[in-house]
């Protein structure tokens, strides 16, 4: 792995939300990572590899699914990495991540609208994680709004929803 590689791992969230079938679908589901739309747009300066871990509302990532992030994360050489996720329960998983590894710039993200409209964040806030990704310490960060702060300094708007 080069050393200006990132990892991008998708998790799920509204980022990702889609309607992907062509026929009797009625609801978002869960698609392909933005990221890859996203990426191969803007064909990057730094390589990168991309996981599809899961698929999930992030409130409905369970302990389980975060244990299998952890252990997905140990196997990984690379240092910088960067996890598309729903915003509900970002500062939940940085809390497990915190606890279980200590060597790599971890950068959570994702958008309030999926990557799929026009007035999407998501293009946005991948772009501030990727900027941000080469020059941090070791930790765990997370990437909204315009805002890229460790997990402990991060707080949420609970009544717009914003991280600040
Ligand atoms: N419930 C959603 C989630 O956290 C909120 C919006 C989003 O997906 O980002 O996954």
């Amino acid at each position: 792995m080069k050393e200006t590689s990132i990892t991008f791992i998708q998790t799920g969230g509204t980022i990702d939300k889609d309607y992907p079938r062509q026929t009797k679908g009625w609801a978002f589901e869960i698609g392909d990572p933005a990221f890859n739309r996203i990426l191969k747009k803007i064909e990057p300066s730094f390589h990168y590899e991309v996981i599809e871990l899961f698929k999930k509302d992030s409130l409905e990532i369970t302990l389980q699914d975060r244990n299998l992030l952890v252990e997905s994360l140990k196997k990984i050489e690379n240092k910088y990495i960067i996890i598309t996720h729903g915003t509900d329960t970002m500062i939940e998983t940085a809390i497990m991540l915190n606890k279980y590894i200590q060597d790599k710039i971890i950068i959570i993200t994702g958008a309030m609208r999926p990557e799929r409209f026009t007035n999407s964040d998501a293009e946005f806030n991948l772009g501030c994680a990727v900027g941000a990704v080469f020059t941090l310490n070791v930790g765990i960060y997370i990437a909204m709004h315009g805002i890229v702060k460790n997990f402990r300094d991060t707080k949420r708007n609970l009544d717009t929803g914003k991280y600040y």
